[in-house]
């Protein structure tokens, strides 16, 4: 049974950052967003995280001969046709019921469990990590029957959040074609609320969910570290923690399959919070964000009026 580390959240969260850290510590091999696989890699071949189209990466090309005796016998309009029917946001409520699903769920759920399968016996590593983020998915996953389901939950200041869907990021795997998604800060503040009840209401269907602030995690992630390898089941070492410096982390290149540009990194990653929100953001957004976001806000510690801070 493959031990899953899910990494949860609404995007711009500190997902991609969390991962790239913990995808350094022994026992861990992490995945990038593996719901985007389908599309992005097995369809349009763009780039893993070590740099090699995805076609021509051997770490991924063992892992889907084993899972399905290679990517070509995957029927990605079959994997879309059951993401339509099972994983949408508002799916939660009917995916959250105590009764058990329809067999288009378990279906779904099993293309991901293959993956995990495959990856932890490919890489040797006891825990995989897959940072596609959605609740929707986490959702799902929950269904899968063959795996052990560990939800890290990234919370990040909404408005901090706002801003970061703002801002123009190029995707550099679609060599300068693409760029990332942009919300406006009203979207992003209902998604930030929808997507976090969700992860909430995963732990209490019984899910082990681990939250963790984006800002609390900067502030030490040694510390952040060693608790979320805890959560995983893994004991660490000093010495596995010796690619943590001041200020920085030493990465190495990994095999990430899709995700936020800071997938690409190798050597040094800065290990500062972005706080640029808090002087970026106009104040009317800033405020708009602050209210519709307020009960979560104040729920997970946040001040609802960080100007007094
Ligand atoms: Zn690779």
């Amino acid at each position: 049974m493959a031990r899953v580390l899910f990494l949860g959240g609404l995007g711009r969260s500190g997902t991609t950052l969390v991962e790239r850290l913990l995808g350094e510590l022994p026992g861990m091999c992490a995945l990038g967003e593996v719901v985007h696989l389908w599309q992005r890699d097995i369809r349009d071949d763009e780039r893993c995280g070590c740099g090699e189209r995805f076609s021509g990466c051997d770490f991924w090309r063992k892992i889907g001969e084993r899972a399905f005796g290679g990517w070509d016998k995957v029927d990605v309009d079959r994997v879309h046709a059951l993401r339509d029917a099972v994983e949408r946001t508002r799916h939660i409520p009917r995916l959250a019921t105590t009764t058990a699903p329809g067999s288009a769920v378990t279906e779904y759920a099993s293309y991901y469990a293959r993956v995990y399968a495959a990856a932890a016996e490919v890489s040797g590593a006891p825990v995989v990590i897959d940072s596609s983020k959605h609740s929707a998915l986490a959702h799902v996953l929950r269904w899968a029957p063959d795996i052990d389901l560990r939800v890290v939950h990234m919370v990040r200041d909404a408005r901090g959040v706002a801003y970061s869907w703002t801002k123009r990021v190029a995707r550099p795997e679609t060599d300068g074609a693409g760029e990332m998604t942009r919300y406006s800060p009203g979207r992003s503040a209902l998604l930030w609320n929808a997507h976090n009840a969700a992860f909430g209401l995963l732990a209490r269907r019984g899910v082990p969910v681990r939250r963790i602030r984006y800002e609390e995690f900067l502030a030490s992630p040694r510390a952040g570290l060693i608790r979320l390898a805890d959560f995983a089941g893994l004991t660490l070492h000093t010495a596995d923690l010796d690619f943590l410096r001041a200020g920085h982390a030493d990465l190495r290149a990994g095999h990430s399959a899709a995700g936020n540009p800071m997938r690409f990194t190798v050597g040094r990653l800065a290990l500062r919070r972005d706080d640029a929100w808090v002087h970026a953001l106009p104040r009317s957004q800033r405020r708009l964000v602050g209210a519709v976001c307020s009960p979560l806000l104040h729920a997970y510690g946040y001040p609802l009026n960080p100007e007094a801070r």
